[in-house]
């Protein structure tokens, strides 16, 4: 055997034991522990769309000044699909964030922060229409919270670390990750505008509503005028409709009509389509979808804002 089969694997910290919501298990992070900043002097965070919302506003800035702070660029997957971690102050892996008295945006911190020492992991069983949650406790070795006598259900540690309302709107955004990942070679390799489109919905809120707010958008979807009022003014709002959006762009899910107009011209151009090609691939069925809404960005793009 050579010697590289020797050499022992480095011991995963996740605990191979999948806990519900009413197992209990031993921790607590508190000021006054030996290890108190340990976690985040070497960070690693994926930041998720109801994140940035949450710090962009705790810091009072645009999302675009935001980005370029405050975030790293990373891929979601080996296609190119944009991602974004949490910056590090320069010259370490330190959070960007960390302060000597600790998080410095503690009360808006991301849901990766609120559910360290835990792990979770969401599956979608055959024939159900909806996720369920395990979670894993992660133990690594300079974190000396498991040592404490604090027990606790997943429950109330999830209370207590305010992650209910992070998950309701994150898990939407994960399911259309996962979908994009795992589409694998029916609809082809996604094209750059495609991601174009993911990055502006799920990173750049404040660029998402000049685009709802936009000529372009507004003479192509027919979102009733209170709803679309609402859109403009109330972010989470805005970010819910960004995932509604981003499935129908990227996935053909009809959930923002169509203005009259337009839904006639769409469909008789399908039509002209389907009699010219008597079947199109999923790959081609993508690429005509990504068209429509890669035009639609071209129109923002060149200017043009509503009232
Ligand atoms: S955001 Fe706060 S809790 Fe999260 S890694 Fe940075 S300093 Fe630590
Ligand atoms: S107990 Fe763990 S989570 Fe809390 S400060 Fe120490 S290393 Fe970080």
């Amino acid at each position: 055997m050579s010697e590289q089969f020797k050499e022992p694997k480095p011991a995963s910290p996740v605990q191979p034991v999948s806990l519900g919501l009413d197992d209990r298990f031993r921790f607590r992070c508190h000021q006054g522990i030996a290890c108190f900043n340990k976690c985040c002097e070497n960070t690693d965070i994926l930041l998720t769309p109801y994140d940035l919302l949450r710090l962009k506003n705790r810091l009072d800035v645009t999302s675009r000044d935001f980005l370029d702070k405050y975030t790293r660029d990373c891929e979601l997957d080996g296609h190119g699909m944009p991602g974004l971690k949490l910056g590090h102050r320069p010259g370490s892996a330190a959070c960007v964030f960390l302060t000597p008295q600790g998080c410095g945006v503690y009360t808006d911190r991301p849901a990766a922060c609120r559910y360290y020492a835990l792990g979770l992991m969401s599956i979608r069983k055959k024939g159900s229409p909806t996720d369920e949650d395990s979670y894993f406790v992660v133990k690594e070795p300079h974190c000396l919270g498991h040592g404490e006598p604090q027990e606790q259900t997943i429950r109330e540690y999830r209370a207590e670390q305010g992650v209910h309302k992070y998950d309701g709107i994150n898990r939407e955004w994960r399911q259309i990750v996962l979908k994009k990942r795992s589409s694998g070679p029916t609809v082809g390799r996604p094209s750059q505008r495609s991601f174009e489109l993911f990055f502006l919905a799920s990173y750049d809120l404040d660029g998402f509503r000049a685009f709802v707010a936009s000529e372009g958008f507004h003479g192509m979807f027919d979102v009733p005028d209170e709803e679309y009022r609402k859109l403009l003014t109330d972010e989470e709002l805005l970010l819910q409709f960004a995932l509604r959006y981003l499935k129908q762009a990227l996935y053909g899910e009809q959930s923002i009509p169509l203005r009259s107009g337009v839904a006639e011209a769409r469909r008789k151009r399908n039509a002209e389509r389907l009699a010219a090609r008597a079947q199109l691939s999923d790959e081609e069925r993508a690429r005509v979808r990504d068209e429509m809404y890669e035009a639609l960005l071209d129109e923002d793009k060149s200017g043009g804002r509503a009232e």
